[in-house]
């Protein structure tokens, strides 16, 4: 899962992508409004993180170009103490929750593990696809029950296709949401790391769309006519 921290509070920013890159996802950075304007409008990012006080332009008029550009991501704004006229306006302006500044990292987590669930229709936080399920709080994945012993890539790869199971997901689009924007690409390594996972899952669970990507489906349950 990737995520945009746009904060211009350098020791802030560092250190919420510390608590972010520690607990598997893959963040980009934004220290001002103009920079995450542009990011947020052309990268697919599964959640936004928003101060609402940046320089050049400010977070809530942010948040109202992307919802007006079309862009869905769940965004998650940070607001200052009793300042809840900025929260409502926040919520206008199109973001999906609020953290009040000092926040606890394990809430902010939370509330990201929330609203990237609730995005891929899912309502509960242990994803359950046949035989496999993962718990994304404590982001353990177990086979019948049994733990499984995964990389940090390959359960961040997992992760993203247990969040829409028996759906096609395309390589470009793995590529995208496992990668920061500062990361070199190479659509090769999702294949190595597919093969990886495979050897670990039961066969069939990860089918192979010939061209066009992959599909984590419950065995038997066969591709969508
Ligand atoms: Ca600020």
């Amino acid at each position: 899962m990737r995520v945009l921290v746009v904060e211009d509070e350098p020791t802030l920013s560092a250190q919420l992508r510390q608590l972010l890159e520690g607990t598997g996802y893959v963040v980009d950075q934004a220290a001002d409004g103009r920079q995450a304007w542009a990011l947020g409008g052309v990268e697919p990012y599964d959640a936004i993180v928003l101060d609402l006080g940046l320089p050049l332009l400010d977070g809530r008029t942010v948040l109202q170009r992307w919802r007006a550009e079309g862009v869905t991501a769940p965004v998650l704004i940070l607001t200052a103490r009793d300042a809840w006229h900025e929260k409502v306006a926040g919520i206008d302006a199109g973001a999906d929750d609020y953290l009040t500044k000092p926040f606890h990292g394990e809430e902010l987590l939370a509330r990201l593990r929330a609203l990237i669930r609730r995005a891929n229709g899912r309502a509960t936080p242990v994803l359950v696809c046949g035989p496999l399920t993962l718990d994304t709080r404590s982001g353990r994945a177990s086979l019948d029950g049994e733990p499984l012993v995964l990389t940090a890539h390959e359960l961040k790869l997992l992760s993203y296709l247990m969040h829409r199971p028996n759906t096609l997901v395309a390589r470009t689009e793995l590529t995208e949401h496992l990668y920061a924007q500062d990361q070199e690409r190479d659509s090769n390594t999702i294949e190595v790391f597919i093969a990886r996972l495979r050897k670990k899952l039961p066969a069939g669970l990860i089918e192979t769309v010939r061209g066009m990507g992959y599909r984590l489906q419950p065995p038997g349950a066969g591709a969508p006519p």
